[in-house]
């Protein structure tokens, strides 16, 4: 692959450039805001950003979106980031449901939804976890029945939710049909997140923040037209925007701010660690893990402007990724002392957030068991509900099977 932008890509990076040199006093200081503040000033944001045409820019036109290819994703997001200015807010909703909505909705709900959400008028979640159902997507509980007039009611529960503490709207895996094997009983809903039955609990992390929540459905009523794709259908919508996760976070990978001149600059302030063979040694391979990453990210930029769907060796930049950002807070942690957990330590919410982002997005080993399988071609792991009705799985009989 050519690393070098084209005339054209030259072109189009100039052209945000100049809309970013133009509007950057606009965007908010997120330093400087509350937290209650934050929210809106970052909608607002998108808003102008979605204007600017620096939203949805994949996205087909027909939509909001630009429909540029990933490769004018990936300007984009640089050239945010050397702006200095924050980015869009719904990162799930643009980056995720909405383009499962493209692929799988009905022409009502794009076009009732698509609009909003792209503006930052209304925020999505993603309501897929549950606290039995994590790895194991496909084991879903949350029930939703259908009533005779072709409504539904739905209960049960998600965790994890990021951001459903504002989010209008929440595309939720709900079990439709537990007599069938379990990937096959599920279907997609949009559940508006200030129906009555509906409860939105935060969950507070080490890092201080409460970026997420539990979600509770308590006999939910939902309208015959919130089923996205097909009753029954849900496995294929979840994949969908799945995939679009795995893209998310690999076009994402160096925007996490996980860089080695960074980690380098933090460590050498030490004159002792700077000259410490293991410290150096521990940096050296951080830095080799960070500079394969970005090269794997060039071949998955390769396949994806090449029009082919990066495989499951995408999730390969999340799990390196993630784990050499967690060897540098050790080493930084190790070369600084417990200043670096200080509150106003600029490491402090890296350190304590990593843990945490390990799970997001799959876990290592789930990821690590996907490549073993689907790329490296090893034996697959036994699986024992194959073909299994989803109300006969033992695990489901000990935690009470839906109705
Ligand atoms: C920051 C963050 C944001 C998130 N946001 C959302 C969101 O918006 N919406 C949403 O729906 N979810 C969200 N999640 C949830 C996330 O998708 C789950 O945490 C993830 O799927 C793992 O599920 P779990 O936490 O239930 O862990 P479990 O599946 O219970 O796994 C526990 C441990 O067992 C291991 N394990 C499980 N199965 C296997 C296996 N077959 N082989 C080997 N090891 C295994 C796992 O790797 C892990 O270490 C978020 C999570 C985080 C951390």
């Amino acid at each position: 692959m050519d690393l070098n932008d084209t005339p054209e890509q030259a072109q189009y990076r100039e052209q945000v450039r100049a809309w970013l040199e133009e509007h950057k006093s606009e965007a908010p200081d997120v330093d400087a805001l509350s937290e209650d503040e934050i929210v809106p000033a970052r909608r607002a944001w998108q808003g102008k950003l979605a204007e600017g045409g620096l939203a949805g820019v994949t996205w087909p036109k027909e939509y909001g979106g630009q429909g540029q290819g990933p490769i004018e994703q990936v300007i984009v997001n640089q050239e945010i980031a050397a702006a200095g200015v924050p980015g869009i807010l719904d990162v799930i909703g643009i980056g995720m449901l909405g383009p499962c909505l493209i692929a799988h909705g009905t022409d009502e709900q794009k076009s009732r939804y698509l609009g909003p959400l792209l503006h930052g008028d209304e925020v999505w979640c993603q309501l897929f976890s549950e606290p039995a159902a994590g790895s194991d997507l496909a084991a879903v509980q949350a029930r939703a029945v259908q009533q005779d007039d072709g409504t539904w009611r739905l209960s049960g529960q998600k965790v994890w939710t990021t951001n459903a503490q504002f989010s209008t709207y929440g595309m939720l895996l709900a079990r439709t049909d537990a007599d069938v094997p379990k990937h096959k009983g599920l279907t997609m809903f949009v559940v508006p997140m200030d129906a009555e039955g509906v409860t939105t609990r935060g969950l507070r992390q080490i890092s201080g923040e409460a970026e997420f929540n539990e979600v509770f459905f308590d006999d939910v009523a939902l309208d015959a037209d919130a089923v996205v794709g097909t009753v029954g259908g849900g496995w294929g919508a979840a994949l969908t925007v799945l995939m679009f996760e795995r893209l998310t976070i690999g076009l994402g990978a160096e925007g996490f701010g996980y860089n080695a001149a960074r980690f380098t600059k933090a460590v050498a302030q030490d004159a002792h660690a700077r000259r410490d063979p293991e410290v150096r040694k521990r940096l050296g391979d951080i830095n080799t893990e960070l500079l394969a990453i970005r090269f794997q990210s060039y071949r998955v930029l390769s396949a994806l402007s090449q029009g082919a769907i990066p495989g499951p060796e995408a999730g390969l930049a999340k799990v390196t990724t993630v784990k050499a950002a967690i060897d540098a807070g050790e080493l930084i942690a190790d070369v600084l002392g417990p200043d670096a957990l200080a509150e106003e330590s600029e490491w402090a919410y890296m350190i304590s957030f990593l843990p945490g982002l390990k799970s997001a997005g799959g876990t290592e080993e789930i990821l690590r068991n996907t490549i073993g399988e689907r790329v490296l071609g090893l034996p697959p792991e036994p699986r024992l509900d194959k073909g299994v009705p989803f109300s006969e799985l033992k695990s489901i009989e000990k935690q009470g099977a839906p109705a």
